[in-house]
């Protein structure tokens, strides 16, 4: 029987955002002491809207920390040959540190050879397999580049006093992305692990054995209140558009902010979890200004991580 406890806690992903960029800050401040910017190259290939909004916003955060940048825009019909040409340029490049290629890529390129083409030692968005690696053979964080929504989820743990070790942590997803590196931090951490997908059976009663839940399968409230257990965690990693009204009502019944800007842009954003569920939990992360909000304080901190890793 699930019950309310008392008001959960809002973890502020903005908050803790802005905590970690002003750290990394006087980190770049000092590293110029020492001789040396950090810097970061953004390939963007071809023309997708959402991704130029990303990388848009990615070197701006450069500017405003301190961070060298620059952005690379090979053409949308650019071949696989070719773009390795260009990553193979920049592994050799001194004064560049991390290197970021923007997913998706056009359907032409093999995105895993690309990936793989990293120098592990620049890969800052830490999906290569080296990393990967390190990372399930249990690297200390400060010795390996994570992937950044995960290391995100990490510190918004960690910076609000979550216990993580001996906890029962049950993630949704099993992508390369967020499910599988958060599942291995957790267990780096010390919890208890469990990772669901879409296969997995009986999935309520697992949910529901949850300490810290994370959900990140990419389906908009598909996380009840009955699959919560009273004063759990909650992580919500989901970032899904909707643009009914029926939908709407479902997850914001009453809330006049929300349909005020649902009115005015034709959707919302709901994440993984539907709000109601927040209720229950001890703590959660609210969508948007939850998990989203550190994606690009992490990308900036692993660039100034892997810059210092490089010269030690
Ligand atoms: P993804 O690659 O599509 O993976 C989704 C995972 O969810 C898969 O492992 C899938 O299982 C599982 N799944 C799907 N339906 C399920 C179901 N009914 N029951 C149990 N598991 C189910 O997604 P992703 O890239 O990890 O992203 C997940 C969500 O996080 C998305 O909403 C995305 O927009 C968001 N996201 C946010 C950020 C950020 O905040 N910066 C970053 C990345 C992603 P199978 O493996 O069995 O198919």
């Amino acid at each position: 029987m699930t019950s309310v406890t008392e008001t959960p806690r809002v973890l502020d992903g903005i908050a803790i955002a802005a905590e970690i960029k002003a750290e990394v800050a006087l980190e770049v401040a000092a590293a110029r002491e020492h001789g040396y910017t950090p810097g970061l190259a953004v390939i963007l290939v071809g023309d997708v809207p959402a991704s130029q909004i990303y990388v848009r916003s990615k070197v701006k955060t450069c500017a405003e920390l301190g961070i060298y940048s620059e952005m690379v825009t090979p053409a949308a019909t650019a071949t696989t040959e070719e773009l390795l040409d260009l990553v193979h340029s920049l592994n050799q490049r001194a004064e560049i540190d991390g290197i970021l290629i923007q997913l998706p890529l056009p359907a032409q390129v093999d995105t895993n050879r690309l990936l793989e083409a990293v120098d592990p030692a620049k890969d800052v968005d830490g999906f290569h397999p080296v990393n990967a690696g390190r990372l399930l053979s249990g690297a200390s964080p400060e010795q390996v580049l994570a992937p950044c929504t995960p290391a995100g989820i990490l510190e918004v743990l960690r910076r609000s006093q979550i216990p993580i070790a001996g906890q029962r942590a049950v993630v949704l997803g099993r992508s390369n992305i967020v499910g599988k590196p958060v599942a291995a931090m957790l267990l780096n951490a010390s919890a208890t692990v469990t990772i669901c997908h879409s296969q997995t059976r009986n999935l309520e009663a697992l949910t529901r054995e949850a300490d810290i839940l994370v959900a990140a399968i990419g389906r908009a409230g598909f996380v009840t209140p009955a699959m919560v257990r009273s004063g759990a965690t909650i992580i919500d990693v989901g970032i899904n558009r909707i643009t009914s009204e029926a939908e709407l009502v479902r997850f914001f019944p009453g809330d006049a902010k929300r349909r005020e800007g649902f009115l005015k842009r034709g959707s919302t954003i709901v994440g993984d979890v539907d709000p109601a569920a927040f209720a229950l939990a001890g703590a959660y992360t609210p969508v948007p200004g939850g998990v989203c909000a550190l994606t690009i304080a992490m990308l900036m901190s692993n660039t100034v991580k892997a810059a210092r890793l490089r010269r030690l």
